[in-house]
């Protein structure tokens, strides 16, 4: 069995993702809202992947601008979902956690805009049988998979986070850092946190685990030194 190193990605609206080579296809690393379906198909035309070579279907969290469309493409693929337990509850009802805070002043004022207009809802994702649910951190499904690298489990934006880091050391790491809405100042901190202190813990947890290149779900690739800086500039502030 090849295990490889190997990856591709497609934007739709605000979020990357990812697709690593897997055994006889493809695992995605999250969708994107649900009405960007339409364009995902469209994309991955593109860079020359079949639906139907979609075989795993990761999902970092819950939230909208992840799992938006992902009942729809297991049911057009047949992906199997991998995904923590804590996220199911609200994949099930398609909504949410709501003890999630914006990080500083300027994103609070930001998203009261955008919350006027957005509806965080998502169709519901029922898990069966065939789907992989994790506990915590796991390092022997993606090698398995025929994926070079380990799932970690992530907390700080969401209690059900979860990440990817390869072993030349890219990091797919869904919302727990960002690369997005320079003006507001994040510096790689996510806009919503539930704890800010769990996102740092999460940090060095990648760091730790041999992250070199974090590949954000939202904004360009970073170096992971960024993330120790960032942490210093608003650790105990
Ligand atoms: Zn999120
Ligand atoms: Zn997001």
């Amino acid at each position: 069995m090849i295990k490889t190193n190997e990856f591709q990605s497609i934007k739709l609206s605000f979020t990357n993702c990812y697709f690593l080579r897997c055994n006889e296809g493809y695992l995605l690393i999250d969708t994107s809202y649900p009405k960007d379906y339409e364009k995902f198909e469209k994309k991955i035309e593109k860079i020359d992947i079949k639906l139907s070579d979609i075989r795993y279907l990761f999902l970092t969290h819950h939230h909208d601008d992840h799992a938006g469309f992902a009942a729809k493409l297991v049911e057009e693929t047949g992906a199997k979902i991998i995904v923590h337990k804590n996220a199911l509850p609200y994949l099930q009802q398609g909504i949410p956690e709501e003890d999630s805070q914006p990080i500083n002043k300027r994103v609070k004022f930001t998203f009261k805009l955008f919350e006027g207009f957005h509806d965080f809802g998502f169709p519901p994702v029922i898990l069966s049988e065939n789907d992989i649910i994790l506990n915590g951190d796991n390092h022997e499904l993606l090698k398995k998979l025929g994926i070079d690298g380990s799932i970690l489990y992530t907390p700080g934006h969401t209690s059900d986070h979860l990440a990817i880091v390869l072993a030349n050391g890219n990091a797919f790491v869904g919302d727990v850092a960002m690369n997005f809405l320079k003006f507001t100042g994040i510096k790689r901190r996510p806009i919503f946190v539930q704890d800010i202190n769990t996102v740092f813990e999460s940090w060095q947890k990648l760091i730790d685990h041999g992250a070199k290149s974090i590949y954000p779900a939202h904004g360009k690739p970073f170096d992971a030194k960024d993330l120790m800086i960032s942490k210093e500039k608003f650790a105990n502030s």
